[in-house]
């Protein structure tokens, strides 16, 4: 065993915008946006590439300024499935260099290759070697930060192959005295607004200050701050800032199923019919059960809830059923969540909506219960193979901004052609 460490944190540049701009060369020279919801301003932007930022447009904000920047903008409309199938990709070419591979999110991924690094040079010229070979093959502009330690490859990553014109950074311990040390404490790890607040008054204003500390007087003004039950923060701080983390790159960690697959939406106006919301529980119950079925889950519980505009003055449900046996087929979900709407729901109307799906098991320990209908089996059939068209011709859903601008009612209709939102 080797005391040193060699660790790679990958971080691709505007994923879900990257993924999007590699399947349309024809925008390569564009501001794209991949959005919540583009048929609505008031979708959100959840990444924008590069040239849409130079732009000013920012991730997390509302459509409508963004378009406001920038009106030549292409909004594309997420696609969950591919992300993650190309998230896969990455993390199978990097399992080419290293059997110890560890995805921390779908565009973020840790790499220990201390074992195969003789095979290779130096640990950046690796990275380099990686990061042009992931360009090539998927379109994506990844940058690496380079440590001992995972918490320290993380940050430098961060701060500073995002910032450089490599994406390529390596931040030994020995030179977090000149690098890491000087920063100001809001560029730790993990440190928010309100701890970098917190810092500030404690009079650490740089990670430095923060890191040569000694722990046991850290506590001790922890505790002052926040009480006796501060210590283990203090210890988790003061080990950020030094760059002690001892914990292994685990491939498979984050594996984990999710607690439940859930959409919510937000309706331009308000709905009083019944059929009308029944029409929108159809829509989120598809995309709730797409999404399952695109991740291999199946659910037990659904939730429905439905509210009103008014959020001073509350009104709507939320409420969820258990049903027999877990599934991801759409009509027996509908079924339940129609039923749900049907019982609580009481007649006011409803300005937003959201289905979701809990209790999720893998779909692949599916078995066919003796008791089942018999058609069950047909309609997972025919749904797969629906969704396998979805991801092939999903594009056909790409619209110009240009062509969202007023008209509202119509172009979402279109959006919907063949599918549904998000
Ligand atoms: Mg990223």
């Amino acid at each position: 065993m080797r005391d040193k460490r060699v660790i790679f944190l990958a971080d691709c540049q505007s994923f879900y915008a990257s993924v999007e701009k590699a399947s349309h060369p024809e925008f390569q020279h564009q501001p794209v946006v991949v959005a919540g919801d583009p048929a609505r301003r008031s979708g959100v932007i959840l990444a924008a590439c590069p040239l849409a930022k130079q732009q000013g447009v920012k991730t997390a904000e509302r459509l409508g300024e963004a378009l406001a920047k920038c009106p030549g903008l292409v909004v594309i409309k997420p696609r969950m499935q591919r992300y993650i199938e190309i998230s896969q990709m990455i993390t199978e070419i990097f399992q080419c260099y290293t059997d110890m591979v560890e995805p921390y999110s779908i565009d973020e991924q840790f790499m220990d290759v201390t074992g195969s690094l003789h095979l290779y040079g130096s640990p950046q010229e690796l990275a380099s070697q990686i990061q042009q070979r992931l360009l090539m093959e998927t379109g994506i502009y990844t940058r690496f930060g380079i440590s001992e330690t995972k918490v320290l490859a993380k940050m430098a990553c961060d701060n500073y192959a995002k910032k450089n014109d490599s994406g390529i950074y390596s931040l030994p311990v020995a030179n977090l005295p000149e690098t890491l040390w000087k920063l100001p404490i809001h560029q730790l790890f993990m440190a928010g607004s309100r701890m970098t607040a917190h810092f500030h008054a404690m009079g650490l204003p740089t990670i430095g200050d923060l890191a040569r500390t000694p722990l046991p007087r850290l506590k001790e003004m922890m505790r002052r701050r926040f009480g006796k039950n501060s210590d283990i923060n203090a210890e988790l701080y003061w080990r950020i800032a030094n760059g002690v983390d001892n914990s292994p790159v685990t491939p498979g960690t984050h594996e984990v199923a999710p607690k439940s697959v859930g959409h919510m939406m937000t309706l331009p106006r308000d709905y009083a019919l019944l059929e009308e919301i029944k029409v929108i529980v159809l829509e989120l119950t598809e995309l709730v059960c797409q999404r399952c079925r695109g991740m291999g889950y199946m659910g037990q519980t659904v939730s429905v809830s439905c509210l009103g505009a008014d959020y001073e003055n509350m009104s709507g449900f939320s409420r969820q059923a258990k049903l027999m046996d877990p599934t991801n087929v759409t009509n027996q979900i509908y079924h339940a969540a129609v039923q749900l709407l049907e019982r609580h729901w009481d007649g006011r109307p409803v300005r937003r909506v959201g289905v979701s799906l809990s209790g999720l098991t893998d779909d692949s320990e599916y078995q066919i219960s003796l008791f089942e209908d018999p058609s069950r089996e047909r309609s997972r059939a025919l749904e797969r193979t629906t969704d396998r068209l979805k991801a092939r011709f999903g594009d056909s859903v790409i619209l110009r901004a240009v062509s969202l601008a007023g008209n509202g009612q119509a172009v979402d209709r279109a959006a919907k052609i063949g599918g549904h939102y998000k």
